[in-house]
């Protein structure tokens, strides 16, 4: 393809909005254009990039007896009923809605259980039908509250999402293992370095779930990993052990202090230097909200420990949980925030406390009165330890739960999720097949999905440099560039364009840039936009030489045109990229 005659338009500003490499550079290159915040239109050479991320998805799918079927966007509030989820999505305000001309109430998609699990209604009936995994690469539709880094997190995006149908648990764990295969094979072919981690279902609801992570310092999700063990988990769901403080002897009896604006554990530290962090216990108040009610949650942890909101939330099995607001830890606590404690506290409050707090004692705590703390404050002898859960944060340097390793945080874009869902769906929709003995069964359900417009721009995060985008071969927008000196020189006219024809039809994605433009402008140009596999036709031309500059890896040499094609096919190989 000849860049002249295509629209290719470059910025030399980035977009002052851009927070992330990828964001800018996509808009940089033309390949994006947001037209309202997490909306964007897929230029030419973005479409190609993901054209190319759906191809690889639906091949790998397709070789495991996966099928691939296309549902609507637009559905009805109903089927949204019939599954329980109508509220939760409307509540969480990451559903799109509205009434029809009809009066009838609708929704854009954000995902497809309903849909599917509808479809397969009254059509897939009988055991022997079983199993089955059908897949859709679609548009999907979430109001998310905060649409940023450009196609990472857009309101309006791409996604493959599969769904399989089992006959009992150990099918669907089956089905699951197929697609944990299907998801390495697509990412790898993709070209990214990536990390399968342990996940938080999150309001999809079942049970096990593994999210992919593209490995890059920038992605929004912290992941625990141990070299060690092999363990990897998202942090929201990661568990660590915590070993207890050493035991004191119990002789001195609880007592109130003044404690005037010490409101933090390092403020309490200024105060009493000897008692290390393990021993101040923090208390910590939350709002919980379900769909009916609401209610103040306290939660207990260690002074050198973080909580987990995710864990918590999903203990409660509520709708959001958020730190509790001033008004509320007055209330609560009768004091100001920072002296909040198990002592005390109104009634209708829930306390609970984070396992790290077990075999803690002779502790200080807040005191639920303004600038006072409780110390010496042992459980069992001056109040009951609350009920504990792991509600914690892993942190680097903690030993993982077997004790064989010590974890890491790193930091991962996540572009894919699989789900165990069991038979939620099924269940609640009424959804069944006949077993052998002729009994209605519930199906047994997992769902899979793979952000594609996302991982295009995880691919960017993971490859880039200050110059611009590098696009691993097998997603790149075009295998190959044809960069021409002089357009208008007859041997380079004349050679460029035998390259370019030879390359395409071998099936070579080559671009051309023949535009009348000096060579710095178009190395700019050629470097922003990543094409991994280039040629540059100059001088040497009537020589029939030209040299091979790789976008990166690799020193510019000078080489015969007729060796151009064998190495391009050379590289396509390494990268399993097939042509022709
Ligand atoms: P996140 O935690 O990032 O919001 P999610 O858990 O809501 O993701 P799923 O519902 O599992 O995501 O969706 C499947 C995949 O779709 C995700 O793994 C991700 O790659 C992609 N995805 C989800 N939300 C977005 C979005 N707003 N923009 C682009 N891709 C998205
Ligand atoms: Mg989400």
């Amino acid at each position: 393809m000849r860049i002249s005659k295509t629209l290719f338009v470059t910025l030399k500003e980035e977009p002052a909005d851009a927070e992330v490499r990828s964001h800018a550079l996509m808009v940089r290159a033309g390949f994006i254009q947001q037209i309202a915040a997490g909306i964007y239109v897929y230029g030419p050479l973005m479409w190609r990039v993901l054209k190319k991320v759906e191809q690889i998805v639906r091949e790998e799918h397709d070789k495991a007896g996966c099928q691939e079927l296309l549902m609507p966007a637009l559905q009805p509030r109903e089927l949204w009923e019939e599954s329980g989820r109508w509220d939760r999505y409307v509540q969480e305000k990451i559903l799109y809605h509205f009434e029809d001309g009809r009066g009838r109430e609708v929704c854009l998609g954000p995902t497809h259980e309903e849909v599917i699990t509808n479809f397969v209604k009254g059509k897939l009936t009988s055991y022997k039908q079983l199993p089955q995994t059908l897949y859709q690469i679609q548009t999907k539709f979430r109001d998310e509250m905060r649409p940023r880094f450009g196609l990472m997190r857009g309101r309006e995006f791409v996604m493959k999402d599969a769904y399989s149908f089992d006959a009992d648990a150990e099918g669907m764990a089956e089905s699951y293992a197929v697609l944990r295969d299907v998801y390495r094979s697509i990412f790898t072919r993709c070209g990214l370095r990536f990390t399968p981690v342990e996940a938080d279902p999150g309001a999809i609801g079942g049970s096990g779930s593994e999210e992919f992570m593209v490995d890059a310092d920038t992605g929004e999700d912290a992941i625990a990993v141990c070299h060690a063990t092999g363990y990897a988990a998202n942090v929201e769901k990661a568990a660590s052990r915590i070993p207890p403080p050493p035991a004191i002897p119990a002789e001195v009896p609880m007592h109130k202090e003044p404690t005037p604006d010490a409101k933090s554990c390092e403020d309490l530290r200024a105060l009493f230097p000897d008692l290390p962090l393990e021993r101040m216990l923090k208390t910590i108040l939350y709002r919980a909200v379900w769909t009916d009610r609401e209610q103040t949650v306290a939660v207990m942890c260690r002074g050198d420990r973080e909580l987990n909101v995710v864990k918590l939330t999903n203990h409660l099995d509520a709708l959001a949980v958020e730190l509790a607001d001033e008004r509320l830890v007055k209330e609560a606590t009768g004091a100001d925030v920072g002296f909040a404690g198990p002592i005390g506290l109104k009634k209708d409050v829930l306390l609970l406390a984070d396992s790290s707090v077990e075999g803690v004692q002779g502790f200080l705590c807040g005191g639920n009165e303004t600038d006072t703390h409780y110390l010496d404050v042992w459980f069992g002898r001056d109040l009951e330890q609350p009920p504990t859960h792991d509600f914690g944060l892993v942190q680097a340097g903690d030993q993982t739960l077997d004790g064989e390793g010590t974890i890491e945080i790193t930091r991962g874009i996540e572009v894919g999720h699989i789900f165990q869902l069991g038979t939620k769906y099924s269940e609640a929709m009424g959804c069944s097949f006949a077993d052998e003995n002729g009994k209605l069964q519930p199906f047994h359900m997992g769902c899979y999905g793979i952000g594609v417009s996302r991982t295009a721009a995880a691919a960017i995060e993971q490859g880039h440099d200050e110059s611009g985008m590098i696009w691993p071969l097998p997603i790149a927008p075009f295998h190959a560039m044809i960069i021409q000196m002089r357009a208008g020189d007859e041997a380079q006219d004349a050679l460029a364009q035998e390259l370019h024809d030879q390359l395409h039809a071998a099936g070579v994605d080559v671009l051309w840039d023949d535009r009348k433009l000096g060579a710095g402008a178009k190395f700019k140009d050629a470097d922003l936009v990543g094409i991994p596999l280039r040629v540059v036709v100059g001088r040497d031309a009537a020589d029939r030489k030209v040299e091979w500059k790789p976008r990166v890896g690799g020193e510019t040499e000078v080489i015969s045109a007729d060796d151009v094609l064998p190495r391009i096919r050379a590289a396509l190989e390494e990268a399993g990229v097939q042509i022709g």
